[in-house]
């Protein structure tokens, strides 16, 4: 019952395609391959990141490591790398509490393969096709019949 009233806020009220689900298994792979995202777009160079650091003092921690066709690639410096644990993870910032978040794929980025969560399309890609030929099963009647 809860999962289903979770599904329907977040895609009627929230207007999400995506849910949650699974744990983080604490790996830090996360904390390692960074895109930051401004306004509308993923930052592409350095000087845009240098006025951001002023903004706020988790840009301060973080560092170019390089970059893509998606954008900066950036690592966490609140990383431990023997442990992979935050070393600030009781006052770690609301980006990385809310991670991951559906804005990723929007992006570009992806989870990493081994990461615990999940993130499962609200609609099933099979529920998206039925509604598609239904909506426009009279196109497809007409497109088949030139197929013969
Ligand atoms: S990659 Fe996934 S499992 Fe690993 S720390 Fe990040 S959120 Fe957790
Ligand atoms: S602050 Fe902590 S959780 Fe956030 S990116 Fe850095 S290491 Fe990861």
């Amino acid at each position: 019952m809860w999962i289903k009233f979770k599904k329907w806020f977040l895609a009627n009220i929230l207007r999400r395609k995506y849910y949650r689900t699974g744990k983080c298994k604490a790996c830090g792979k996360c904390c390692t391959q960074i895109y930051v995202k401004h306004y509308k777009h993923v930052l592409q160079d350095e000087k845009e990141f240098k006025k951001l650091q002023y903004l706020h003092s988790f840009y301060s921690n973080l560092k170019i490591i390089g970059k893509d066709d998606i954008g900066l690639i950036f690592e966490c410096q609140n990383l431990d790398l023997d442990t992979h644990k935050c070393k600030i993870h009781k006052r770690r910032p609301a980006i990385c509490r809310r991670y991951p978040q559906e804005e990723l794929f929007s992006m570009g980025g992806a989870l990493s393969d081994d990461c615990g969560y999940k993130m499962e399309p609200i609609v099933p890609f099979k529920d998206v096709l039925k509604n598609y030929e239904k909506k426009h099963q009279n196109k497809l009647e007409i497109l088949n019949k030139f197929k013969k």
